[in-house]
């Protein structure tokens, strides 16, 4: 493919990934309130339904200046930021995959942590009605892996020597490497969960279910350790600044997991490559 065509594809993936991003906004907003997703959009305050030029994503935030068009009500940046936020993962998928069927299912899989990260981080919440249906499908989906045409990445030769069947041919090493990975991103939070099953809500050990069926193993482990990892950090900047305090505060896990699935998930093989030619 020519580099123009392959540029003003990333261009269109990328403004499709502000749509996509300005829809699971609304439905951040939808879901845990019950309310359905095919109803008007609406102000909050004024009740005004909102037309088709005040949906258009980023666009119509800055026309608009981040206001209601009739009441003059702020609309959050948090529209914004989830569009631009979605806009610029597509983009990256387009870049990292280009058009294959590898790309369309990291997209959706992308999508749905996009979703499960806002609604945590607004409502410190895992809906079953996002991550149960997304856990079935994504199981329905592993056989693709026979169509897809795996790349012989570092965590699937990896798999390949610990199975010691270099004959088993890449697409079943792949799948194999799905059902292991839903085991151990299942496995670490439910033995988490059991022991202290206050720390953690038994949303975080469904979405942990999740991320290891989409990362496979042992992309699983990675992603387990960088979230970790990730929530160590931030509970120590936390401690830095607020002292003993912000031991109190909640620190939702569910955010790290999403933010490590999608490193594995859409730059894995390249971190991989490096890690391997250092
Ligand atoms: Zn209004």
């Amino acid at each position: 493919m020519s580099a123009a065509l392959d540029a003003l594809g990333g261009l269109a993936y990328g403004l499709l990934g502000l749509w996509v991003g300005s829809l699971l906004g609304l439905a951040a907003d939808r879901l845990p309130r019950g309310q359905s997703l095919r109803a008007q959009s609406r102000c909050d305050w004024c009740g005004y339904t909102l037309a088709l030029r005040d949906r258009m994503p980023v666009i119509s935030y800055l026309r608009l200046r981040g206001r209601c068009r009739t009441c003059a009500a702020p609309i959050g940046a948090r529209t914004l930021i989830v569009e631009l936020a979605t806009g610029a993962l597509y983009l990256l998928l387009w870049v990292v995959f280009g058009p294959t069927l590898r790309l369309l299912l990291n997209t959706v899989y992308v999508s749905v942590l996009v979703l499960v990260y806002v609604i945590d981080v607004e409502h410190h919440l895992v809906l079953s009605v996002v991550i149960v249906p997304a856990i079935l499908l994504s199981i329905l989906a592993v056989p693709l892996q026979l169509l897809i045409r795996p790349p012989a990445s570092l965590y699937i030769s990896w798999l390949a020597r610990v199975l010691a069947g270099a004959s088993i041919p890449l697409p079943r090493l792949a799948m194999i490497s799905q059902g292991l990975g839903l085991l151990c991103g299942f496995g670490i939070f439910w033995l988490i969960w059991r022991l202290n099953p206050r720390g953690m809500g038994y949303g975080d050990v469904r979405l942990a279910a999740f991320v290891g069926l989409i990362s496979g193993f042992p992309g699983a482990l990675y992603t387990v350790y960088g979230a970790i990892l990730l929530g160590g950090l931030v509970a120590i900047a936390l401690i830095v600044r607020w002292g003993k305090a912000a031991l109190k505060r909640y620190i939702a896990f569910a955010p790290f997991l999403v933010i490590a699935a999608l490193v594995v998930l859409i730059l894995g093989d390249q971190l991989a490559a490096l890690y391997l030619a250092r």
